[in-house]
């Protein structure tokens, strides 16, 4: 963004207010803004009361020798007691911790007491393998309770752990082993996916073959599917059998506020994937309030329903740490969403009464891209507050959302923030903010982020720039893994003092913040910054098309060409003429300069585990480049379909 500011050319008007019965019960009021605005260090010790503490913190941030923060520095914490034990001491051992749904139909409840038998009899289970409070374990996992029961036993230990997605390679598996240097691995035989098993376990053995993890000692298995799987004697150890025989008592150390609690790996939408670091005090502290925060949390009534996969800093914060720091209840679904029918998500709303969803714009799209009338089959009435994060949300996904499953009812709030940050960072509250579809709005009360221009400086209400983070947060990384200057260069060296996340994003006339997709991904088109996210709502806008994803390629009259890449909805065929449409589409939305050059109707898009658009591929694809890192992708085959359709010529 050298010469100019990104353009800001949407206008979306519509706004939604926060309904009169969650304002009137709301968790938070506009008053803690304030209360934040005025003493931040003193609202955050506040927040960090939240927390049962052995020994409670007297200081609250030491930035000394920035940026490496430390928050809390003085008190000391067990996280996984403050997940389990103390809920059931105050006398919730009965309340459901965690519905199971498996993808097969099996289901089963786990209370706060039986998390609590589990939690400690794996923590026992993992010093009889040796581990030690600093040692890092690596979990390879399908969505299933043992996954959260063994990132807590770690957390119980003092052990970092490192979880990396199930549907990774096992070169991928390998490297992050390597990275962290994992001593002990925690998998199971399989898990299902797509209707049927999918094996966990050889992958495992595959990656102990490099002599990068040469250092793993045991492996540690979950029976999930029962499929026939290689066994190596002395090092593998069933999970059942080493537990079962395990103490259900266990007595939890308190560590100290900074003790390292997990790494894990960005999702690699832009490169290769860093190890973030977090550690116990203060990352709790944010996730527990965040989460009682954004989705206005009433553990007593509430179900919670996080869709993420626990691989991804969203399963971290919003399915582990988060809800059961807050005694709440909630959903772990281990599937896909159409296995077996195209409903599978709202089937279990219906089944369970989920009052929160969160979920990411990529499965809304989806979801309108299968049709209104599959949500409409079944009855959402329970759902009260939405949540969206991993992307901007096009306005059009976001309205659709609130009223194809909130009922033109629930707000929505679109959560903004990153692996790195911990935590949600900028997000409309549901009981105050009066939302905008598509904007992540406000900075939470007690978080300082805004929007500056290339010298770092403020940018006025109606300009883009970039999005920085300019006062340090509890739940905020402490480095890369190993690589402390990656992480000065990679985060501190853009902006003076500040946090340079990566994004785009612009202040509406209000001030509100509107994020506008990575800074690598904006396109310079004829001397204009363009975001790919304001020309991929753009198209999602239009009838036609459920999902977009938008490149600059290189072009020598342009400097950059628009190129696009879209998905119509409800399996609507490719008519005459619908390009030109498209185009002009797009061109009355935004302005003849925003016009794609191409626009190419695609079956699927390249997508991150977590379910974010690879650009970076598109746009090798769209400059005839050769592909970049794609162990990240879901599906590596969809970039030979995307390939296929290509003219030639291109
Ligand atoms: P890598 O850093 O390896 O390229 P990644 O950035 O995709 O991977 P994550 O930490 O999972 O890894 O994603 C954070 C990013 O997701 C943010 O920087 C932003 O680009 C995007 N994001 C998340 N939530 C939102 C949101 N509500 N609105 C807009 N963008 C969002
Ligand atoms: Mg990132």
């Amino acid at each position: 963004m050298s010469n100019e500011s990104l353009a800001n050319l949407m206008t979306e008007t519509r706004r939604f207010a926060p309904p009169a019965e969650v304002a009137a019960d709301a968790n938070i009021t506009a008053a803690a803004y304030e209360a934040a605005a005025t003493d931040r260090l003193g609202f955050w010790a506040e927040q960090a009361r939240r927390l049962s503490w052995a020994t409670p913190p007297t200081e609250t941030l030491d930035w000394s020798n920035p940026p490496f923060a430390k928050w809390f520095a003085d008190g000391r914490l067990n996280v996984s007691y403050n997940c389990v034990d103390r809920h059931v001491e105050a006398g919730h051992g009965d309340r459901v911790a965690i519905h199971f749904e498996g993808e097969p139909g099996d289901s089963r409840s786990l209370t706060y007491a039986e998390l609590q038998r589990d939690v400690s009899r794996a923590a026992h289970a993992l010093t009889e393998l040796g581990v030690k409070a600093g040692d890092r374990v690596a979990i390879y996992m399908p969505m299933i309770p043992e996954t959260v029961i063994a990132m807590l036993a770690c957390a119980r230990v003092g052990a970092p752990h490192s979880v990396v997605f199930g549907a990774f390679s096992a070169d991928a598996l390998a490297t992050r082993i390597e990275d962290a240097d994992a001593r002990v691995v925690i998998t199971a035989d399989g898990g299902y996916r797509r209707g049927a098993p999918s094996a966990l376990k050889p992958a495992v053995d595959e990656a102990l073959t490099r002599p990068g993890a040469a250092n793993v000692r045991s492996v540690l298995v979950v029976r999930r599917t029962g499929q026939d799987i290689p066994w190596t004697e002395g090092r593998d150890v069933w999970w059942h059998e080493l537990t079962e025989r395990q103490p259900s008592e266990h007595t939890p150390e308190a560590f100290e506020a900074e003790h390292p609690l997990f790494i894990l790996y960005t999702s690699g939408t832009t490169g290769k994937p860093k190890g973030i670091l977090h550690t116990s005090g203060g990352y709790l502290t944010q996730v527990s309030f965040t989460h009682h925060a954004v989705f206005d949390l009433k553990p007593e009534t509430d179900v919670f329903w996080c869709t993420a996969d626990v691989g991804w800093v969203t399963g971290h914060s919003y399915i582990v740490y988060g809800p059961l720091s807050n005694g709440a209840t909630e959903v772990l679904y281990e599937g896909t969403p159409n296995t077996p029918h195209n409903g599978r998500w709202w089937e279990i709303v219906q089944k369970y009464g989920v009052t929160l969803l969160y979920t990411a714009p990529t499965a809304i799209r989806t979801c309108m891209k299968w049709g209104d009338d599959i949500p409409a089959k079944f009855n959402l009435t329970s759902l009260r507050v939405l949540g969206s994060v991993g992307e901007p949300i096009n306005p059009e996904a976001w309205i659709w959302y609130r009223k194809h499953i909130g009922g033109d009812r629930t707000p929505v709030v679109d959560t903004w923030w990153q692996t790195e940050t911990g935590g949600v960072m900028i997000s409309p509250l549901p009981g105050v903010t009066e939302a905008k579809p598509g904007a992540a709005q406000v900075p939470l009360p007690g978080i300082s982020a805004t929007v500056v221009d290339d010298n770092g400086t403020e940018v006025p209400n109606g300009s883009g720039g970039y999005l920085t983070v300019t006062e340090p947060w509890p739940s905020m990384l402490r480095t890369i893994w190993g690589d402390d200057q990656r992480f000065l260069d990679t985060y501190w060296s853009r902006f003076e003092g500040k946090y340079f996340a990566g994004d785009g994003a612009k202040k509406d006339a209000d001030g509100d913040i509107w994020l506008l997709g990575r800074v690598d991904d904006v396109m310079l088109v004829s001397g204009h910054n363009i975001s790919t996210t304001e020309v991929e709502s753009a198209l999602v806008s239009h009838p036609k098309i459920a999902e977009a994803a938008v490149v600059g390629a290189t072009d020598p009259q342009t400097t950059q060409s628009i190129c696009a890449f879209v998905i119509l909805r409800g399996g609507a065929a490719e008519e005459e003429g619908l390009i030109d449409e498209l185009r002009a589409h797009v061109a009355k939305e935004l302005g003849p300069i925003a016009k794609p050059k191409r626009i190419l109707p695609v079956d699927e898009l390249p997508k991150t585990r977590s379910g974010k658009i690879m650009r970076r591929l598109l746009r090798d694809v769209a400059e005839n480049r050769q592909l970049g890192d794609v162990t990240t992708l879901t599906d590596s085959a969809v970039m030979d379909l995307i390939q296929a359709k290509l003219p030639t010529a291109a």
